[in-house]
């Protein structure tokens, strides 16, 4: 008889337990993955995917307004946002089913349940107290939104959660935060016609990015009519009826029909069990403790993905969850390295970056070399719209090496993730100009910026 029920448990069917999963389980092992609520986990139920499909609906109303330049007579749109969350609902059930058929296609059993961890080789199933052993336990179970202090109201305030599935558009929206997801959600809302408040506690939105980049959104932002507040926060919020008033800690308050915030995630870790085997919690950010390996404190305990709270994007997990599989399974040690990951911002207009910000760069290197250019991009020269492409390279002046890469504008996510290829195989300024320009492109300028 075998020592454990299965060779693998899995808590969490996300992208990098669902990645593990398959993986352990193609190697031979015998796995087990626990997944309480929908199969596919933020990115796919309530995160990346969903939030890429609203962008791309909310985005048309720019394409409308730009083809009259062209000489297109629109008739007058109008949007319907219960169409939307019908057909976006039909393709996260279609995404969740090929998620569930992908892993038991590959033989790993998932079990529909909440597991909590009881001791370093055991679960227990809430669903049905059934105790599992498992030589290998990975904790996948990802993140979930902060609401903050306990302001007073604080229960009126949705999250991006229940932004998925609101009954209707809302006229007017008030978002507290400056980073991924308050950007992101003020560009559809306001795409759908929503008049948009952004609220964020700094001088500027999306710190931690490269400087330009966080002026130049903010400024993009601002000529399409969204409102950005900052050096406050919310302090208050009342509701009367369907309407409710935001006041913030400058005095001022907001009438809106929706209030959001988005103020980061923190990892789940609550009531996992893990303390009743010592897994150990990085009191640098809340997040499980891992090794480079993402091995707990505890041998026989992995945790991967946003629940370690280390770069919290599904590629991540999907890597850290595939190397896991590889190193314990496969017998082939892979270590993920973070180096130089890509990320985009899906705000409209959008910002793709790879490598340091310019002020990380001349924090590491003594001479630092700044390639930037703001340009109209040609489709607004006909479509007359006041926007602008911003471009930036950060390269380091003793080795010419492009540390660096920061877009704003359209396609900026699409054009990072081939520059990122570049800068991950450590390409120099002179690589760069060595490339003939693509003509008549907005990422030519990445090779003629002089
Ligand atoms: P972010 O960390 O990106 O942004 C959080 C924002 O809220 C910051 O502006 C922060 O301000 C502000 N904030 C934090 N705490 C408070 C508070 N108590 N009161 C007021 N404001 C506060 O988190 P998000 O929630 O936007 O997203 C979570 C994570 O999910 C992201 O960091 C990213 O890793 C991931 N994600 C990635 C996406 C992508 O790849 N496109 C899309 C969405 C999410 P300050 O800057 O001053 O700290």
């Amino acid at each position: 008889m075998a020592e454990f029920d299965v060779d693998l448990f899995v808590i969490g069917g996300g992208s990098g337990g669902v990645r593990a999963a398959r993986i352990a389980a193609g190697y031979g092992a015998r796995v087990m993955i626990a997944e309480e609520y929908r199969m596919g986990g933020t990115c796919v139920i309530r995160g990346c995917v969903p939030k890429k499909l609203f962008v791309i609906g909310s985005h048309f109303r720019h394409e409308l307004e730009d083809a009259a330049g062209f000489g297109w007579t629109v008739p007058p749109a109008s949007f319907d946002w219960p169409t939307l969350i019908a057909n976006k609902d039909k393709e996260i059930a279609r995404l969740e089913a090929a998620y569930t058929a992908n892993v038991e296609k590959s033989g790993a059993q998932i079990v529909k349940s909440r597991a909590v961890i009881e001791d370093k080789h055991t679960v227990r199933l809430l669903e049905n107290d059934r105790k599992i052993t498992a030589r290998y336990i990975l904790i996948a179970t990802g993140g979930a939104p902060n609401h903050g202090a306990a302001i007073p109201g604080i229960e009126h305030v949705i999250s991006s959660n229940e932004a998925f599935l609101l009954k209707k558009l809302p006229k007017r929206i008030v978002i507290q935060g400056g980073g991924y997801i308050a950007l992101e959600f003020a560009g559809i809302f306001a795409g759908f016609g929503s008049d948009v408040t952004v609220i964020y506690r700094g001088d500027n939105i999306l710190r931690g990015f490269d400087e330009d980049v966080r002026t130049h959104v903010r400024a993009e932002m601002e000529k399409q009519g969204i409102t950005i507040l900052t050096g406050c926060t919310v302090s208050k919020v009342d509701r009367h009826g369907d309407e409710f008033t935001t006041h913030l800690s400058n005095g001022s308050s907001i009438a809106s029909d929706q209030v959001m915030f988005a103020i980061g995630r923190h990892p789940a870790v609550a009531n996992l069990g893990l303390e009743n085997a010592g897994v150990a919690i990085n009191p640098a950010n809340g997040g499980i403790a891992v090794d480079h390996f993402s091995k707990s404190s505890v041998d026989s305990i992995y945790a991967i993905g946003d629940v370690t709270h280390r770069f919290n994007l599904t590629p991540v997990a999907i890597r850290e969850g595939h190397a896991f599989a590889d190193t314990v399974f496969g017998k082939r040690t892979v270590q993920v390295d973070h180096a130089n990951i890509p990320t985009a911002v899906f705000s409209q207009p959008e910002v793709g970056t790879v490598g340091l910000t310019e002020t990380e760069a001349r924090a590491q290197f003594s001479h630092v070399d700044i390639y930037k250019t703001s340009f109209r991009p040609i489709k607004a020269t006909m479509s007359g719209r006041d926007t602008r492409v911003l471009m930036k390279l950060v390269v380091d002046g003793a080795s010419d090496r492009v540390l660096g890469c920061h877009i704003v504008g359209e396609a900026a996510a699409e054009i990072t993730q081939a520059v990122a290829i570049a800068v991950k195989m450590k390409a120099t300024k002179a690589d760069f100009d060595a490339t003939i320009a693509l003509h008549p492109t907005a990422a030519e300028e990445l090779v003629t910026m002089r």
